[in-house]
């Protein structure tokens, strides 16, 4: 199981898409609860991944240390605005799987959405890479100023393992999209190009990390992904400052996803509804997120345009089936080497 922990509910950056510290009424700025409680519900978990969240979790990097310290889990997982990585001692630094640092592409769309701060998170990135032997993630939020294939290309070449992103898609701030529907034609077109290049690629036995590919790739031929592929609800839950526990991290104030609490633990798990549940997709996309099944905020048009992203990067990932069986036939790769995510290291799969 993945255990999202909000190490802090402020945060020092206040981006576009996202607005910066999560509002008190949603949850208390700091912790409230005994640590002892967590760990005491984490531990009953062998295959326990925390990863550690916010707001920023980097503004309580000696509570991210001596959580590490004190709570037994399988893999540690931090999601992370990048800016304050020199804070978390290099020992601790190495003891976490997975990190990802939310870098929206080129230095013009990142800083437009989040400030000026693409030099300082690649001078940290540059600084991390030196010593860090886990998984390095670009975590990036797609919006109109983004060109997937040009953004994806680009935080690649910046040596980063893996590339994963999210349409920022519902529940986007009123007025941020001029044109969502001109967007996602091109945004498509786009995925097209990377897969295509990903294909070229695998034909030569490199696999490149994109991971919405490799996400759709292991449920066509390993297993289905859960529903949704976050595991929000059913194998993934957050932890709020004041210790309720939520199926999604990102909406903590509706009634629906809180799940129960440390006092009480998991009381419900939250599913999928229609119409994934008996969409033929469904075995790959699971939905796509909790919140977009359940709340549509967009209408049905907004709902069948973002589905439509889902439908056409699977399909594309399935042309690209043949390339790959092929490099695996020819002693290029091994079928493991195309199995990602390992874990749930809160890569959604889905964009
Ligand atoms: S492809 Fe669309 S309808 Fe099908 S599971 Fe995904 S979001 Fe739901
Ligand atoms: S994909 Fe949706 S349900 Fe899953 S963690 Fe993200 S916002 Fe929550």
């Amino acid at each position: 199981m993945l255990y999202i922990v909000f190490l802090t509910a402020r945060c020092n950056l206040k981006c576009k898409y996202c607005g910066g510290s999560i509002d008190e009424s949603i949850m208390p700025p700091e912790i409230t609860y005994d640590l002892e409680k967590l760990k005491e519900f984490v531990e009953r978990d062998e295959e326990a991944v925390i990863a550690f969240y916010g707001g920023e979790p980097l503004l309580r990097a000696s509570l991210m240390e001596e959580m590490i310290d004190l709570i037994k889990a399988k893999h540690y997982v931090l999601q992370t605005n990048g800016l304050l990585l020199k804070n978390v001692r290099r020992k601790y630094l190495k003891k976490l799987s997975t990190i990802l640092v939310s870098i929206d592409g080129v230095k013009e769309v990142n800083d437009f959405y989040k400030g000026e701060v693409y030099d300082r998170v690649v001078e940290n990135v540059r600084w991390l890479q030196k010593f860090y032997e886990g998984d390095l993630i670009a975590r990036m939020v797609a919006s109109e100023k983004t060109d997937i294939v040009r953004d994806v290309k680009h935080l690649l070449g910046l040596g980063f393992d893996h590339v994963h992103w999210q349409i920022n898609a519902v529940w986007s701030p009123e007025g941020l999209w001029k044109d969502f529907k001109s967007w996602v034609e091109r945004y498509n077109s786009g995925i097209s190009e990377l897969v295509r290049w990903w294909s070229e690629e695998v034909e030569k036995g490199n696999v490149l990390g994109i991971v919405p590919i490799l996400g759709v790739l292991r449920a066509f031929l390993f297993h289905p992904n859960p529903s949704p592929p976050c595991g929000a609800g059913k194998t993934a839950f957050a932890i709020t400052t004041d210790g309720r526990i939520t199926a999604c991290p990102v909406c903590a104030d509706f009634e629906w996803n809180v799940a129960g609490s440390l006092e009480e633990g998991i009381k419900k798990i939250v599913e999928i509804r229609e119409p994934c549940v008996s969409c033929e997709y469904g075995f790959i996309c699971g939905g796509r997120c909790l919140f977009f099944n359940r709340e549509w905020l967009w209408g049905r048009e907004g709902f069948e345009l973002v589905c439509k992203t889902c439908k056409h990067l699977i399909e594309e990932v399935r042309m690209a089936i043949p390339s790959v069986l092929r490099a695996v036939e020819e002693g290029l790769l091994e079928m493991r080497d195309l199995y990602y995510p390992p874990f749930n290291n809160t890569t959604e799969i889905i964009p």
